[in-house]
């Protein structure tokens, strides 16, 4: 969900990125223990800087629920990680996204009412138990939507161990919104290519097959890891003898089974960072994350898969103009940009967290 963003005050559009480095630094000190800056694993290098902690989405929310003593959690990400850190975080704490233009287009793939018209047909037409499970990627409407309706969350670190219970459970899982690490995951754990169905849900005249599905597939994407395809990996093996492949599950299945290894962000940069000096890596995820991973890692070579295209823009909005805007609204009391959501949506996401948090420990 993207919102609308306030131009930001002219005086912020012509600082020298010293000015804006002196002045961030001032307002973090000012503003001590009373602030917590969370920074995505892809974001901008000249904001991440700033982050007292960095990580995916879940475990930056867990870690600002952790720091009660932190009033503002300011959020260097997207829309939907702000919501999850508002959903998991104590109601003194105040969720701040410095650019509210900092959607995810994944997220939005899945609107409410849409998913709302998916399991009525799904209900009626198969009448056997469906648990809706939904990426960690999606908005805390989906999120409670799992929750009122028995299902939960994932991430891609957990997603297996979620499906591996429910299928053996004999459900039919509704997946949301991203159909690579649902097909993905699906297929690791064993259902075939024809158990799944793909939901449209701009179709027109849909038909329902008889056999019920395993696994019905939202057709949500990433518009980062959608980009990445086998003939990159055909080229870049060409080009480049002995490297690995190293891809995150946001891929198409076509990419996860053609690369050498397949796994969340965190998993990617583990696997790099423990791997022998003089190792060669293509990895395909986020451009920032691949940059750092090299700059960090400079007795091995690492390459983005796909060189070209392959930042997430929306979470690059968070620039320092934006993020020093925010923190001097702090600094002076104010409070911008702040991520509410309501109550009773807060309660249905977090009964979908916890149930993922339980079956995944
Ligand atoms: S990388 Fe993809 S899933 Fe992640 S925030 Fe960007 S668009 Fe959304």
């Amino acid at each position: 969900m993207s919102l609308i963003q306030e131009p930001l005050p002219s005086e912020y559009l012509g600082l020298s990125q010293d000015e804006m480095d002196r002045r961030i630094r001032q307002n973090k000190s000012r503003l001590g223990s009373k602030l917590v800056i969370l920074g995505h694993h892809y974001q901008r290098d000249d904001v991440i800087c700033y982050a007292d902690y960095r990580g995916d989405s879940l475990k930056l929310s867990q870690l600002a629920a952790r720091e009660r003593q932190a009033e503002y959690i300011v959020f260097c990400g997207v829309h939907f990680m702000a919501e999850t850190a508002d959903v998991l975080t104590s109601p003194q704490q105040k969720v701040i996204l410095p650019d509210l233009m900092a959607g995810c287009s994944m997220a939005d793939m899945a609107e409410l009412a849409q998913v709302e018209e998916c399991w009525d047909s799904l209900e009626a037409e198969y009448g056997k138990e469906i648990i809706p499970v939904t990426y960690v990627n999606s908005t805390a409407d989906i999120k409670a939507f799992c929750g009122r309706h028995r299902g939960m969350t994932c991430t891609s670190s957990n997603a297996g161990r979620i499906f591996a219970r429910l299928l053996q459970e004999d459900r039919i899982i509704l997946f949301l919104p991203d159909e690579h690490l649902g097909r993905n995951t699906g297929l690791e754990y064993g259902v075939k290519p024809e158990e799944m169905l793909l939901w449209d849900p701009e179709a027109q005249d849909r038909e329902l097959p008889v056999q019920p599905p395993r696994l019905v597939l939202w057709n949500g994407f990433c518009s980062v890891h959608q980009k990445f395809t086998p003939d990159q990996i055909d080229q870049i093996r060409k080009k480049n003898a002995g490297i690995k492949v190293l891809v995150h599950p946001e891929c198409s299945s076509a990419v996860v089974s053609k690369a050498d290894l397949a796994g969340s962000t965190e998993f990617i940069i583990r696997t790099v960072s423990e791997s022998p000096a003089g190792s060669s890596w293509a990895v395909g995820t986020e451009l920032n994350l691949v940059n750092r991973l090299a700059k960090e890692n400079p007795d091995k070579q690492v390459l983005c898969l796909n060189e070209t295209m392959c930042l997430c823009v929306t979470m690059n909005r968070i620039d320092r103009p934006h993020l020093l805007w925010a923190l001097d609204n702090l600094a002076a009391g104010r409070v911008g940009n702040q991520i509410k959501i309501d109550p009773a949506t807060a309660g249905e996401a977090r009964l979908a967290l916890d149930r993922m948090l339980e079956i995944s420990s």
